[in-house]
């Protein structure tokens, strides 16, 4: 048993909610394929790629193989059967010390151990993607973890409204329940200040076709963005806007990770009198 065996690869970025749930991290793409908002630092410095089916396949079979060391080795310790136990971990890590360099080897164990129910794709835009082939990996993961129930991932407002209704059908279809949408915010102003690279228009349409394909839309809205001079950042605030009737609306709070938000001290000095 070597790492290249079990390689494989696990992207640095998930939403907070698919922590608590301890999701599987699934890399189907790498970075952003936009990568111009002005608040965002997270894949600056990165390149995006896309990555071939077969690699993602392997990625997941690699995944496949280590769960089922850890849960022949767990049994094998006097754990329930099926479970993934911490003897069983420390079994594995003994016979294979290598492993304790895998990248993703924490992830998977954490999954694992709490129940293996959830998975998240990676990184910023799995929807980029072309539709067979991510109909193809989102298969191959339900087929090879076939407990899983729920799949989630990010995406752009705008390339959810360029895919057609068919195509977005086929994907909910094929496994992914919900997507993780930046709103950020609903004034085209603001947007275009942000350099979001869509409009409000936009963002209701890609959330409107994404309700209308069955998914679940969860939006992050960044509450201050605006300044004290813009009330108008929410969609559906502005006198004779609409917004999609299914919203789950995250925002960094006093509690989040980030206290006080670095975009926030930003729109301040560059846009409040
Ligand atoms: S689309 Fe998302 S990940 Fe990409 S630059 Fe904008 S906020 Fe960052």
């Amino acid at each position: 048993m070597t790492l290249e065996t079990y390689h494989f690869e696990t992207g640095m970025y998930r939403p907070p909610s698919e922590g608590g749930s301890a999701s599987l991290l699934v890399r189907f793409t790498r970075n952003c394929p936009w990568n111009h908002c002005a608040f965002c630092s997270m894949y600056k410095t990165e390149k995006f790629s896309l990555r071939p089916v077969d690699e993602i396949k392997a990625d997941i079979d690699a995944m496949a193989a280590l769960a089922e060391q850890m849960r022949t080795l767990s049994e094998a310790k006097g754990g329930p059967d099926g479970a993934v136990t911490r003897d069983g971990v420390l079994a594995l890590l003994n016979k294979e010390p290598a492993l304790e360099q895998h990248p993703g080897l924490a992830m998977l164990v954490h999954w694992l151990m709490a129940g293996a129910k959830t998975a998240f794709i990676q990184d910023a835009n799995s929807l980029i993607m072309k539709t067979p082939d991510l109909v193809a990996a989102l298969a191959h993961l339900k087929t090879t973890f076939p407990h899983i129930r729920r799949i989630t991932t990010y995406a752009r407002a705008r390339t959810v409204a360029q895919k057609s209704a068919q195509d977005l059908e086929a994907i909910r279809k094929a496994g992914l329940d919900r997507l993780h949408l930046g709103l950020e915010t609903g004034d085209d102003e603001l947007l275009k200040f942000i350099k979001k690279g869509v409009t409000s228009e936009g963002q209701i349409k890609g959330g409107r076709k994404a309700v209308a394909a069955g998914f679940q839309v969860s939006e992050y809205w960044m509450p201050g963005l605006g300044g004290r001079k813009n009330p108008w950042t929410m969609p559906g605030t502005r006198p004779g806007s609409s917004m999609p009737s299914t919203l789950i609306i995250s925002a960094p709070g006093p509690s989040g990770p980030f206290p006080e938000p670095r975009f926030t001290r930003w729109s301040r000095t560059e846009r409040s009198p």
